[in-house]
């Protein structure tokens, strides 16, 4: 039996004493007793009176309905769940008259596909996809690596830059996100006041870098046009706000993707470097992602997952840190389509991640640490 059986991957980096998160994730801070922010928001999350947050959701609607304009409201949509469930509740329960912004990565899976056209079909909504050209996203995925150390800038970036421009051009006030920031990230809190979504918030929550710093010899400023913010003169004239629904209304990820499994035939499939089918299904390049992050920070989105399941009481730690273990340290069968497109080799991809990972000089994740424990961990699991 292994003898790291239960426990983390990395001896000397500290983790949440209840779940899987370690102190390399962005923003977290550990209280006293060693706990996590994400951890908190999930017991405040069952604390919270829900029915008045449900209230104080139907008065804000109403004020965006009775603006009586074109359209009542944004719904940014990816093909995910979340569109679906958002869209339900947008239409079915609320009413709203929306318009649905696609940003493509351009990275569709045929699941990804058949998910977004069947949420269109399924809410007979009007519907706007922006697509970025093909030689585009595979100039951008290789700056994006050398500049915020993740493969998809363009995704992360257009989501909120494409929607905050359809609404100033289309004249529409609200724009309506689904999970919230406090279950997204542990940088905030259910009982801060609901996270304020201004112009900068995707910059500053996953995209890091604007489109200037993107710009460069191979790719021109106004190629990254889809990608720039509307001045704050016309989002404030438009009066453009934005809200996460998972601020106002119980989250409840597996529930909701067993909802829109059952109720819309929204479809599920198997998602690179997790073992939850539901998360980014409909991108080929999430184990890309995740796996950038996991030789960065330590960990990728199997800790994501674990932790999000011992905090709802469906994984024990121990039981949590061994499916961490096995995604996280997987490499994703998609590095080779993504080394393709941006014509990195293998040893200059590891190479770039190194200097990230050197860059957040992280307590316990020295080369020397970070290579023995991967090492001994394949070996042990027989994972190659
Ligand atoms: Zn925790
Ligand atoms: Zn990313």
């Amino acid at each position: 039996m292994a003898k790291t059986l239960g426990q983390p991957l990395f001896a000397n980096m500290q983790y949440c004493v209840r779940c899987c998160m370690p102190s390399s994730n962005e923003g977290i801070e550990f209280d006293e007793m060693g706990i996590c922010r994400a951890c908190f928001s999930a017991e405040q999350k069952m604390h919270i009176n829900w029915i008045e947050r449900e209230k104080s959701l139907r008065k804000l609607l109403d004020y965006h309905k009775s603006l009586n304009r074109d359209y009542d409201c944004i719904v940014p949509i990816s093909g995910g769940k979340d569109s679906t469930f958002q869209l339900h509740v947008v239409t079915k329960v609320y009413g709203l008259r929306a318009l649905a912004v696609t940003f493509s990565h351009n990275w569709f899976t045929e699941t990804g596909k058949y998910n977004l056209q069947n949420c269109l079909e399924k809410f007979n909504v009007d519907h706007i996809v922006f697509t970025p050209n093909r030689n585009l996203v595979n100039r951008i995925a290789r700056q994006s690596l050398v500049k915020i150390g993740d493969s998809c800038w363009h995704c992360h970036s257009g989501v909120g830059a494409f929607a905050m421009q359809i609404a100033v051009k289309f004249n529409i006030s609200l724009l309506i996100w689904g999970e919230s920031a406090a279950d997204l990230s542990g940088r905030s809190s259910y009982f801060d006041p609901v996270i304020k979504f201004d112009r900068d918030y995707f910059t500053k929550m996953s995209a890091k870098v604007g489109p200037e710093e993107i710009a460069g010899d191979t790719i021109s400023a106004r190629e990254l046009s889809p990608w720039r913010l509307p001045s704050v003169e016309d989002i404030e004239r438009v009066g453009v706000e934005g809200i996460h629904l998972g601020d106002y209304i119980f989250w409840d990820d597996e529930r909701q993707m067993e909802f829109v499994r059952d109720v819309y035939d929204w479809r599920e499939d198997r998602v690179e470097g997790t073992y939850k089918g539901y998360k980014s299904v409909e991108c080929i390049m999430a184990g890309v992602h995740d796996y950038t992050k996991f030789l960065k920070r330590g960990f990728g989105r199997g800790t994501d997952h674990a932790s999000v399941d011992v905090r709802a009481g469906l994984l024990t730690r121990e039981e949590a840190f061994e499916l961490a273990k096995k995604h996280d340290t997987e490499r994703p069968d998609a590095l080779d389509y993504y080394l393709q497109i941006t014509g990195y080799t293998e040893a200059e991809f590891e190479a770039v991640m190194l200097k990230h990972r050197h860059a957040l000089n992280i307590k316990g994740l020295s080369d020397a640490e970070f290579a023995q424990a991967v090492e001994e961990y394949r070996s042990e699991s027989g994972q190659k």
